[in-house]
């Protein structure tokens, strides 16, 4: 028998709840959650539309967990608990291979960093999936863009460049960097166990150079990052990819989903986060604006770029 919407959402996206807080998820008009009246609620809705984040390269299992990556990515870079989420997908056929891999690779994600699909909605249409993933955090606590200052270190964690580095190699990226692109793991942990240490954060999803403006915007402040610091991954430096596509892919590549945060600089954030590997960048200055340190007294400004210049 044909599925319907309702056999859709049952065979696919009805999981059991893990949180306490979810007292009805899928299946009622609307999701009831418990709040802790001692924590706020953090927020953030995400798109990924089919050809424009996303193609065929991606299985439709990474799509899955991607999906949920990208919105608790943003959580992690509030210093948020992500606790639940809703999903509103448009299909545009009822494709039940691509059903079963998407809720798999969905459902991976969603037991992996504890949370609920307490919800969503089912349309037909282009193919497009939205996520509004929701999480808590204790007053005062949230790590904002604003706060950071001068004499700052800058840091950002893991590698950067290794998905934009896989876009531009295409078919004959390295499955290590391809994964990087397919299968983010967002800092979760790593933002909360070092809250108390940060002065400002954000996590780098359209690239260095554009990201770590929004954070200097936002806080009225300047920062020089030192070339020679940026962290590079060991497949990033073996691939076979011009030194000019590395460096833009470095400077400006997105889908990173790495945390950049600004903390005082006697703080050793790789000693007070051992889990994660965490390198120094550069500092945060009074002269507003972006500038990068090639070595050797040679300062220039670092201005956004888009990474769609090699897709
Ligand atoms: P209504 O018509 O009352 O809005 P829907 O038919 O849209 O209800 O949805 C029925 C139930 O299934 C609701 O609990 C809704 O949150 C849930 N739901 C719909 N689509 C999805 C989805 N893609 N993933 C998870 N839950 C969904
Ligand atoms: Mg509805």
């Amino acid at each position: 028998m044909a599925l319907d919407e309702f056999g859709l959402i049952r065979q696919y996206f009805d999981w059991p709840p893990q949180h306490p807080a979810t007292v009805r998820g899928v299946g009622d008009d609307a999701a009831l959650l418990t709040q802790e009246s001692s924590q706020q609620l953090v927020i953030t809705t995400d798109t990924l539309l089919y050809q424009r984040h996303f193609d065929d390269h991606i299985s439709p299992h990474d799509l899955g967990w991607k999906s949920l990556a990208v919105s608790l990515s943003d959580l992690a870079a509030m210093a948020a608990t992500p606790t639940a989420y809703t999903l509103a997908l448009s299909l545009p056929a009822l494709d039940t291979a691509w059903l079963s891999g998407f809720s798999q690779g969905l459902r991976e994600a969603t037991m992996c960093y504890a949370v609920d699909l307490v919800g969503g909605d089912t349309t037909r249409g282009p193919l497009a999936i939205t996520i509004t993933a929701m999480g808590c955090v204790v007053p005062g606590q949230a790590l904002l863009r604003s706060g950071a200052q001068v004499g700052d270190a800058v840091w950002v964690s893991g590698t950067l460049g290794d998905a934009a580095l896989a876009l531009a190699l295409g078919p004959s990226a390295p499955p290590e960097l391809r994964s990087r692109l397919d299968r983010p793991e967002p800092r979760v942990e790593a933002a909360s166990t070092l809250r108390d240490r940060l002065h400002a954060g954000l996590d780098v999803s359209d690239g260095l150079s554009s990201d770590l403006q929004h954070m200097l915007a936002a806080s009225g402040v300047g920062a020089c990052v030192e070339w020679d610091q940026l962290p590079r991954s060991e497949s990033f430096r073996q691939a076979a990819a011009s030194d000019e596509v590395k460096q833009h892919c470095l400077l400006h590549g997105g889908d990173d989903y790495e945390l950049l945060v600004s903390a005082p600089s006697g703080h050793d954030l790789q000693r007070a986060c051992p889990g994660t590997r965490w390198t120094r960048i550069g500092r945060i200055e009074s002269t507003p604006g972006l500038r990068l340190d090639w070595g050797q007294g040679r300062v220039e400004p670092l201005l956004p770029a888009a990474w769609n210049h090699f897709a």
